[in-house]
């Protein structure tokens, strides 16, 4: 009986699954479908706990959806596959195009290790291709707005069709995973497809039609919390986009354009990294590199403040410990704590990058690396260097009742809310508990654009 090898990395779902389609058309009608996860060191390593635990737990969803049929293995995947696909005579490997630049490398090592079985790869994680987006002389975007309306023009494929069942290969010899890794007291959301799919529709159903203007206010659940899902390919974003579409006219209609943007972000930066794959660790603009940046014991104690979120700014302190805490920060704030480790304690993006990947449930490395290096000014156009965010209006302005502050740090939740973006005002001045604010912002704002200024005149 013919054997397709389903190799499951960033699509741990089986529903709108090409490459799953593509599988069982290459077994045919008598065949069947092996589905396996390669538990890969170069991938397990450098993610933090939160992302291990929602991972093993995504696989156990997708192993009760498989019937107990997937297999575990782990190793070097050009090894494990080829040998693998030799042991149950697979005639094909399927997967979903990893666009990543570990991912390219490793997918083509396994290609080659295959030799003659075939590595066929159908579909991708984003509802368009990486590269295929390109200006009209067939050069990549630098830039989100034209990429976007471009995207939009390019439009993407409908949803794939949920096979109706699914000959699973059975017997194969599976590896334990690895141990659960414990998370103290960090709260994951559920895993797994079902998950997602009951996240979605509840966002969709209740919150989608204020999420153009609520999107930005971290007090409120304005947003979808579907950025791990999509990470893991719990739901693939063209789902998302299908039912938008339905939306587009109606009074939803500017909400619903405002979240389809948010997928053309996911989209675009990975677009980017899949035409730089270097720009995962290095400088989108070089020159930026050679800007003053703060080292020795007293940038230290910074840096560690920040992460502990002890800078004495309150909304920078909430974002860093609802990170601690749901290994997950809303959109907005991310990019407050990120102006002010660079901006304002005068550190490299990378720093922060690295810290937000070993913390992040939602850890992706376009995304957040260019993420970084957007507010960092270093990366794709649109936030040049001398824009720097103020912590205290920033607060003000998108947690004006103080609630998400007071939700994350509790030494300051009987200060009035006029107070709580700027406890040093308040009549008995900061709680005690409390830090006094770090670094003087307006002083170091000058700082970070005098750096920049010195750096782009060489
Ligand atoms: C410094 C920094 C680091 C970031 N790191 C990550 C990361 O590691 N992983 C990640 O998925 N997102 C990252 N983002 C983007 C964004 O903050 C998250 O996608 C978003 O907060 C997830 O919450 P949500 O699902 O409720 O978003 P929603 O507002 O509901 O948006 C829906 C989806 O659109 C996508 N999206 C939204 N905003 C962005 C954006 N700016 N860039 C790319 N995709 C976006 C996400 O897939 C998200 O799930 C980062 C942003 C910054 C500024």
């Amino acid at each position: 009986m013919p054997t397709a090898l389903l190799w499951f990395r960033r699509d741990l779902r089986l529903g709108d699954h090409p490459a799953l389609l593509a599988a069982l058309d290459a077994a045919g009608p008598d065949g069947d479908v092996l589905p396996v996860f390669v538990f890969d060191d170069r991938l397990w390593g450098p993610s933090g706990n939160p992302r291990r635990r929602f991972l093993l737990d995504c696989l156990t969803d997708l192993r009760e959806q498989t019937g107990g049929a997937l297999v575990f293995r782990s190793g070097d995947p050009a090894q494990v596959l080829p040998a693998l696909a030799a042991e149950v005579g697979a005639g094909s490997v399927h997967v979903t195009a990893d666009a990543g630049p570990y991912g390219r490398r490793r997918d083509a090592a396994v290609e080659r290790a295959l030799g003659e079985v075939p590595l066929v790869r159908t579909g991708s994680p984003y509802a368009v291709a990486p590269g295929r987006v390109v200006k009209r002389d067939g050069t990549p975007f630098q830039v989100f707005s034209p990429f976007a309306r471009a995207w939009r023009e390019h439009g993407w494929h409908s949803p794939a069709a949920r096979p109706d069942g699914v000959a699973w290969t059975t017997g194969v010899r599976s590896e334990d995973p690895p141990p659960t890794p414990d998370l103290d007291d960090v709260t994951l959301p559920p895993a797994g497809e079902a998950a997602a799919t009951a996240a979605w529709q509840r966002f969709r159903d209740e919150r989608l039609p204020g999420y153009a203007e609520g999107r930005n206010t971290p007090g409120t659940n304005g947003t979808s919390r579907l950025s791990a899902y999509l990470k893991y390919g719990c739901i693939h974003p063209r789902t998302l986009l299908a039912d938008l579409a339905g939306l587009d006219t109606g009074p939803d209609s500017e909400s619903a354009r405002s979240y389809a943007n948010e997928l053309a972000w996911r989209d675009f930066y990975a677009d980017v990294l899949w035409h730089r794959p270097e720009s995962a660790r290095e400088y989108l603009k070089p020159e930026l590199q050679a800007m003053g940046y703060d080292s020795g014991p007293d940038a230290e104690e910074l840096v560690a403040a920040w992460k502990a979120g002890r800078t004495g700014f309150p909304i920078v302190d909430a974002g860093m410990r609802q990170l601690l805490g749901e290994a997950y920060v809303h959109n907005r704030v991310r990019m407050i704590v990120a102006s002010f480790l660079v901006k304002d304690l005068h550190q490299e993006w990378t720093l922060g990058a690295e810290h937000f990947m070993a913390h992040l449930v939602d850890g992706d490395l376009a995304s957040n690396n260019h993420g970084w290096q957007w507010v960092a000014g270093t990366g794709t156009d649109a936030s040049p260097y001398y824009r720097v965010f103020n912590p205290t209006t920033q607060g003000k302005k998108f947690d004006p009742d103080g609630s998400y502050v007071q939700r994350w740090v509790p030494e300051l939740r009987d200060l009035d809310p006029k107070h709580v973006h700027e406890p040093w005002t308040a009549p008995g001045g900061v709680p005690a508990g409390y830090p006094e604010p770090v670094v003087d912002h307006a002083s170091e704002r000058l700082v970070a654009l005098e750096r920049y200024t010195r750096a782009t005149r060489r």
